[in-house]
């Protein structure tokens, strides 16, 4: 199928949800974008701010105004360079880099909208806040001037089974459930991201309301 076709079958099964789709596109030419937004996409997740340096501007000379979200893991020195084309930063996981975004939006007159990044039981990832510094952390972000803090965002471990990371995406949910009832000032606790191409319907069931799907609109990357 072509990726207007994968667009549209994907859109046809989450629509009756109302949730968010971004399509990930790391690893994809600026023309797979393209034709991408030419059938509908408005948001796109890159995992590397490098490669999105090179594909915003292309993106933008084509005339195609879209969102850009940072779904890869941040260092404090890319900071700077992110948060100009950042619609919203998915993975922040610590103080220090919620701190060190707040002070380029500053710089720049900007809010930056950003998730916090949980990880629930991966073991082999080393990106993401346990979740139990989930709610300090949300509290510190809630305290930052030109940091708005929007949700969260888990990575669920692959499995060829996607009710086996079921659990996962529950877990997310409660948490999600409890920094929403801090109602913590200078917070807009919407988006709860989580779910990709293998298990984005198991995500949704358990309130995902953002997905992000790669492989699923643009087949298997080639790295
Ligand atoms: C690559 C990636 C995705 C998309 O994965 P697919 O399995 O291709 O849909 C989603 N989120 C993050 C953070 C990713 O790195």
């Amino acid at each position: 199928m072509s990726i207007a076709q994968n667009i549209t079958e994907i859109q046809k099964e989450i629509d009756r949800y109302q949730v968010k789709l971004v399509a990930v596109t790391k690893n994809q030419s600026t023309s797979a974008m393209l034709e991408a937004i030419n059938a509908g996409i408005t948001a796109v997740g890159e995992n590397r701010v490098q490669e999105m340096m090179t594909k915003y501007p292309e993106i933008q000379a084509a005339g195609k105004l879209v969102e850009w979200h940072l779904i890869g893991h941040l260092q404090t020195n890319k900071v700077r360079l992110a948060v100009p084309m950042a619609h919203l930063i998915h993975s922040v996981d610590s103080e220090r880099l919620a701190m060190e975004i707040d002070k380029v939006a500053g710089k720049l007159g900007k809010r930056q909208d950003v998730l916090l990044q949980i990880n629930i039981a991966d073991e082999d990832s080393k990106f993401g806040a346990e979740p139990g510094q989930a709610l300090s952390l949300a509290r510190v972000i809630s305290q930052l001037e030109h940091t708005r803090l929007c949700g969260l965002m888990t990575i669920a471990p692959f499995s060829e089974n996607p009710e086996a990371v079921r659990p996962v995406f529950k877990e997310l949910n409660q948490l999600f459930n409890e920094i929403k009832a801090l109602n913590l000032s200078n917070t807009e606790i919407s988006w709860l991201s989580m779910g990709m191409t293998n298990d984005y319907m198991v995500a949704i069931e358990e309130g995902a309301n953002l997905v992000r799907i790669g492989t699923g609109i643009f087949g298997a990357r080639q790295y």
